[in-house]
C-alpha cells in the first residue's frame, strides 16, 4: 500500500517521493533543494512533473 515513485528533481538530481495516488495538479517539493514540481501525470506507476512556478500570475514583488 502507499507505494512511492522516485522522480529525479530537475534542479538538483536529488529524490521526490511521490505517493502512488497522487494527484494531477498536486505538488510535491524536493526534500533536498526545496524546488516544487507539479505532478502533470500519474498512470500506471509513472508520474511526470513539472516545475512548478513558486507563485502563480502573480508578477508583483
Ligand atoms: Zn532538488
Amino acid at each position: 500500500m502507499n507505494n512511492r515513485m522516485k522522480i529525479e528533481c530537475k534542479d538538483c538530481g536529488g529524490e521526490l517521493n511521490i505517493l502512488e495516488d497522487a494527484v494531477v495538479g498536486e505538488i510535491v517539493s524536493c526534500p533536498d533543494c526545496g524546488a516544487e514540481f507539479e505532478i502533470t501525470s500519474n498512470s500506471e506507476g509513472k508520474v511526470d512533473v513539472k516545475p512548478a512556478e513558486s507563485v502563480g500570475e502573480d508578477w508583483g514583488e
